[in-house]
């Protein structure tokens, strides 16, 4: 880089730094300030405070770089204020991370530096003045030994320093007053402040992160000799340890010992020095999956949304002062401050947790496919479900290795697969009762769920939607008033509320707005009804008909924090619970060997929404939850009650024919030229006015057209229309749907939009590169 100013000011020679600020000014190399003497130890990927605007607003950012010269007038330039609190700096490798998830997700990267650290670590959350004390002079160390006799000191206080003097040749100072008055065989630490006083001894005070780590262990059997399908896997993952970067695929059905594959796996890279990091979707970090590591192994640190924030503080310190071999955590662990990483693991690789919704909005998978390619380590991601976008990788494109777990551990057969179509029921029921209307419980299920708990089984039923009843509307459909939130292009929800004890509430499940539920139409008085189904409404059907069986509801409603949910979870473990209802949540990795029949109450709630991948969700998901089912000796049944039998995403999943299902629905992709086949990107443009937000996607889909012409690129362009849901809080969404043969494409018409300022403000145009969601 060539400099414009020569770096001199009244013959003193300064040294300039690019910051990225958290924030996230769009300034792709940082802003310029001078680095003032005091902080001459100033690194790359230190976090600093730094003077913003006319009023010098102190704010934080991030060193990209140092030079000896500026690239603006040094004249004009501010300096650094001060660093970090507690001296955090980014290793190299991940500022490199930071500076491709910035470029790829379109993010400016001083907020890519920020979504790095937990927020803990970046306000001082749990931290802790502590006193340490020390020699006044280590190095005088032989000389201060005969002021011990000088002095004349006697009793404790020459004892405390004779100890306080082998304490520091043997390079345990400084150390904290207490043990070094213990050590000495002192009661109090009175000889010790004696010295102090005296001048001998000098008192330090660090801030430090509180200790306060508490997790257990689940004890474990470690001695399990692996099938010879996971012995294959595993030779083939260590053999890919001692060569350069490569990625695996692990198609394992559910029950097959996949995480017995990543135990071993992690043994192995442990024992050649180097460390891993394993990502499990947030809501399966039970203490249960969190206890299985920490059994196996001794330095675990773990990141997820259950610990406190000084917690979390602690283990993120753990592992930066490299105190941690294993760290366990959701999707942001991928940029845990680990080094001599040789393994990544992301285990159900399908899970869309893994993809932020704010910016930076990366897929932690495939950052961690990333990050393993820079550092030359093995990435291995596992499902029974693979995302199509890896199962694509693996085979077609060939930039995956797959490996697979054909069957269930110790020939345990995949559970038998029941389908009930709805409409049939309905008929059905009509001939024999005269009353048709809907039943949540179709009779097979019903009977079963009889049967599973008279033979002392537990029960899992799956509904995947909350609350009691989705539309609340009139019942005279010439009104046809349906109850829509104020704010968003959405239904009011019908919750069942304890705190409103006439009725309920309805809510808005976009943006939160909460109401009284109405009674009345508020066009023509009748008395409103409400229908779809909901968990509440299933929970009130298991009240009613089995009301002498213990059973909880589990969903985001009703799990408010992750002690909720283990609580859950340990009761149904010990088997004081018999029944779970809930939404996916119960879906995720879950394994307890008593499960005997699961039912999906409807496995249509995600089929019908306006999203390519509807099918392959569905597909997943009920997977997912068959599997949880028959995982013992006792086997184990599963009904899905549908009004679509025939649709392959479950006709297929009740046949686990996950191969068949890829390759039909690839196939289908392919001639709709959608993802994974293409690559795609969408653009959000939100204002509180429509014609404001309208305008302004214009321009930008505009500005995009003309690159694309201009450079002759193929790519399809398709905007602006209105979102799916065409406003969300009051704000009205613009779409932009950009889709090309390869990723450098879009790539290449981001990056003209990107230096046209056009893509600035989150807050007003959101950049989605590979969505997940196209609502
Ligand atoms: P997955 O992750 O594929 O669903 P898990 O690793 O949770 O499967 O394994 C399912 C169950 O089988 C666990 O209880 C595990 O301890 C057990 N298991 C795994 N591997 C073996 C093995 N080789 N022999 C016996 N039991 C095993
Ligand atoms: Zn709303
Ligand atoms: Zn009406």
């Amino acid at each position: 880089m060539s400099s414009l100013f020569t770096a001199r000011i009244a013959g003193e020679s300064h040294r300039y730094a690019h910051v990225a600020l958290e924030q996230g000014l769009e300034k792709p190399g940082g802003l310029t300030y001078l680095i003032p003497d005091t902080l001459h130890d100033l690194r790359v990927g230190d976090r600093v405070i730094v003077p913003l605007g006319r009023n010098d607003r102190p704010v934080s950012g991030y060193v990209l770089n140092i030079s000896d010269d500026a690239d603006v007038d040094p004249l004009k330039l501010k300096a650094i204020a001060s660093k970090d609190r507690l001296a955090v700096n980014l290793p190299d490798d991940l500022v490199e991370l930071a500076r491709w998830v910035s470029r790829y997700y379109c993010c400016p990267l001083g907020m890519v530096f920020a979504t790095m650290l937990p927020a803990a670590v970046k306000k001082g959350i749990g931290l802790v003045r502590k006193t340490y004390v020390d020699l006044h002079d280590p190095i005088a160390t032989i000389a201060l030994a005969s002021i011990v006799h000088e002095h004349g000191l006697k009793g404790k206080q020459a004892d405390v320093l004779g100890v306080a003097l082998e304490m520091a040749r043997l390079g345990k100072m400084p150390v904290d007053p207490k043990t070094l008055a213990h050590a000495a065989g002192a009661k109090s630490i009175s000889p010790v402040t004696g010295l102090i006083e005296r001048g001998l001894l000098k008192q330090i005070v660090k801030t430090e992160v509180q200790a306060i780590w508490a997790e257990h262990a689940v004890e474990e059997n470690k001695h399990l000799t692996l099938n010879d399908d996971q012995q294959k896997v595993l030779d083939a993952i260590a053999a890919s340890l001692d060569g350069a970067f490569a990625a695996l695929l692990l198609h394992g059905v559910t029950g097959s010992g996949k995480t017995e594959v990543y135990i071993r796996a992690i043994e192995e890279v442990v024992k050649r020095g180097k460390r891993a990091i394993v990502l499990v979707p947030e809501i399966a970090l039970t203490p249960q999956t969190v206890g299985r590591f920490i059994g196996r192994f001794k330095h675990v640190a773990v990141l997820h949304s259950g610990l406190t924030a000084a917690q979390r503080h602690q283990q993120w310190t753990l592992i930066r002062d490299g105190w941690a071999n294993v760290i366990v955590g959701a999707r942001s662990a991928i940029f845990a401050p680990v080094d001599n990483l040789g393994l990544i693991v992301v285990d159900e690789e399908h899970d869309g947790s893994y993809k932020q919704d704010n910016a930076p909005r990366y897929h932690a998978r495939d950052v961690a496919v990333k990050r393993a390619q820079m550092l030359g380590a093995t990435v291995l991601m596992g499902s029974a479900t693979p995302a199509l976008e890896s199962y694509y990788n693996a085979t077609t494109r060939g930039a995956y290795k797959l490996l697979s777990l054909p069957k269930r551990v110790s020939q345990q057969p995949l559970p038998r697969v029941e389908i009930v179509d709805l409409l049939d029921e309905r008929r059905k029921r009509s001939e024999y009762t005269g009353k048709g209307g809907i039943h949540l419980l179709s009779v097979k299920l019903e009977q079963l769920l009889r049967q599973t708990f008279k033979d002392g089984g537990q029960a899992m039923l799956l509904l995947n939607r909350r609350g009691f009843a989705n539309y609340i509307a009139c019942p005279d459909h010439r009104c046809g008033w349906i109850m829509k939130c104020e704010h968003c292009d959405a239904n009011m929800v019908y919750h069942v509320s304890a705190a409103i004890p006439s009725g309920g509430l309805v809510r808005c499940h976009y943006c939160g707005f909460e109401n009284r539920q109405p009674t009345v139409c508020p066009v023509c008085s009748r008395k409103v009804t409400m229908f779809g189904l909901g968990t509440q409404r299933v929970e009130l059907e298991i009240e009613r008909k089995f009301p002498d069986v213990k059973f909880a509801r589990m969903d985001s409603d009703a799990m408010r924090t992750a002690t909720d949910y283990a609580q859950v979870l340990d009761a149904f473990k010990r088997g004081e619970i018999r029944l779970l209802v809930g939404t996916q949540m119960i879906a995720k990795g879950l394994d307890f060997p008593n499960v005997r029949l699961v039912g999906v109450i409807s496995a249509d709630t995600a089929l019908s929404l306006p999203d390519f991948r509807a099918a392959e969700r569905t597909f997943q998901m009920v997977c997912q939850v068959a599997g949880r089912s028959g995982r013992s000796t006792a086997g184990g049944r599963v009904v899905i009650q549908t009004f679509t039998p025939a649709h392959p995403a479950i006709a297929l999943a009740a046949m686990h024919d996950y191969v068949k299902f890829a390759a039909d629905e690839l196939a289908h992709r392919k001639r709709a030229k959608l993802p994974p086949i293409t690559r795609m990107a969408r653009l959000i443009v939100r204002d509180e006015a429509l014609e404001k937000a309208q305008a302004e996607a214009t321009k930008l889909a505009g500005v995009i057209r003309a690159v694309k012409d201009d450079l002759n690129l193929e790519a399809s362009i398709v905007g602006p229309t209105p979102a799916p849901i065409s406003r969300i809080g009051g704000y009205h969404r613009q779409q932009i749907e950009i889709a090309a043969e390869n990723a450098a494409v879009i790539q290449q018409l981001l990056a003209a939009a990107r230096s046209a300022d056009l893509l600035r403000s989150d807050a007003r145009t959101a950049v989605d590169v590979d969505p997940i969601s196209l609502m």
